[in-house]
């Protein structure tokens, strides 16, 4: 730190990010990435011309991909928002909507404590249920941001569409983020309730179910108004946040829906397959509909294990947390990654090498 910082960040805990490893290969189950590359047709899209146009600002409008996303979800164009990561717009979400106050639970995506942090933003925990499913009431009439991720994150277990739109409806007066990162691989997503409410913003990402973490793409749908708000946070940042490949690739990415249901559908059944592998060696594992699993085990700490499969060369993400550190959180790979993962936990487990 410089001395030059001003004292409002000084304090500030940034957020940790999973591991990147740049020199060792390994199998990668620790920052929830798809297995599958994006489909054919996004490299396809980006050729020459492209790379030679770079010259150029990308559309601040972000014209083709905005239209491919409205009619694909059925809304208007007035109705999204598009984004450099998901993550930009839970940012710029508590720096317009946090004055009075945020809600969110105590295990959740790490994110919301920073961005609240970071603000000032003085944020209510509410703790999850003791089988760590969300507390419905406690989420109702709280009239200030409530931000919720569904399914949760590293649970994986998620709320119906009617608990959402109790939630919505009970704080008329607060924004109410659901941020749906997961959404794809079995939950049931709240974006047609942004047609009934003006308090609700949906946010969604290409990161985890359409393959493309590392393009920085991130869309919300909400009524005329927040999407207005965001706007004029965007042009008063970066209104160039979207760079013109990401925008090719991501209007590209959405010609191929078969191939995308086809991923979420192998994600899922690899989910239910590993979860029962996990629970007869006798893990606890929640009912994750998201990409990954959330597990502990009686046999071996939640940080032994991730230790132990790292030196084996998988990657798995272990939280410090008190009220989670026994847990880990497994991504589902391809069935392939997850059989050598599912080999690799037998021998520490069963091999008694604990
Ligand atoms: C991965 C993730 C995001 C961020 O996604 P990006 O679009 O890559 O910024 C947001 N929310 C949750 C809960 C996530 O897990």
């Amino acid at each position: 730190m410089s001395r030059f910082l001003s004292e409002k960040l000084s304090a500030l805990e940034a957020y940790v990010p999973g591991e990147q490893p740049k020199i060792k290969r390994y199998i990668k189950l620790n920052t929830n990435e798809s297995p599958y590359p994006p489909p054919k047709c996004v490299a396809d899209a980006v050729g020459r011309q492209e790379i030679e146009d770079l010259r150029l600002y990308s559309d601040p409008e972000c014209t083709a991909l905005k239209a491919k996303l409205a009619d694909l979800y059925g809304v208007k164009e007035k109705n999204v928002f598009l984004s450099n990561g998901s993550d930009e717009i839970l940012n710029f979400a508590f720096m317009a909507y946090g004055e009075n106050g945020a809600v969110f639970p105590d295990i959740t995506y790490g994110f919301y404590s920073v961005f609240a942090d970071l603000y000032g933003v003085n944020a209510e925990i509410v703790p999850l249920n003791d089988d760590f499913t969300v507390d419905i009431n406690a989420f109702c009439g709280k009239n200030r941001l409530v931000v919720l991720a569904n399914p949760n994150a590293p649970t994986g277990i998620a709320l119906g569409l009617s608990e959402i739109e109790k939630i919505v409806s009970s704080n008329p007066d607060g924004v109410v983020i659901i941020d749906e990162a997961y959404v794809d691989f079995g939950a049931q997503s709240a974006y047609k309730l942004t047609e009934k409410y003006d308090n609700l913003l949906v946010v969604e990402t290409y990161s985890k179910s359409r393959s493309m973490a590392g393009a920085r793409l991130g869309f919300a749908f909400a009524d005329e108004g927040i999407i207005s708000d965001l706007e004029r946070i965007k042009y008063s940042t970066n209104p160039y946040n979207i760079n013109r490949i990401t925008q090719i690739a991501g209007t590209a990415a959405l010609v191929n829906q078969e191939y995308f249901n086809e991923n979420c559908r192998k994600i899922a059944e690899t989910r239910e397959y590993v979860k029962e592998e996990l629970r007869k060696m006798g893990f606890k594992v929640t009912d994750s509909v998201a990409n990954f699993l959330f597990a502990k085990s009686d046999k071996i700490s939640g940080s032994k294990l991730y230790t132990s499969l790292k030196e084996r060369g998988i990657l798995i993400r272990h939280f410090e947390a008190e009220r989670i550190k026994d847990y880990n959180r497994i991504t589902v790979g391809s069935r392939e990654e997850m059989e050598i993962f599912l080999d690799a936990v037998r021998e520490i487990i069963i091999g008694g090498i604990v």
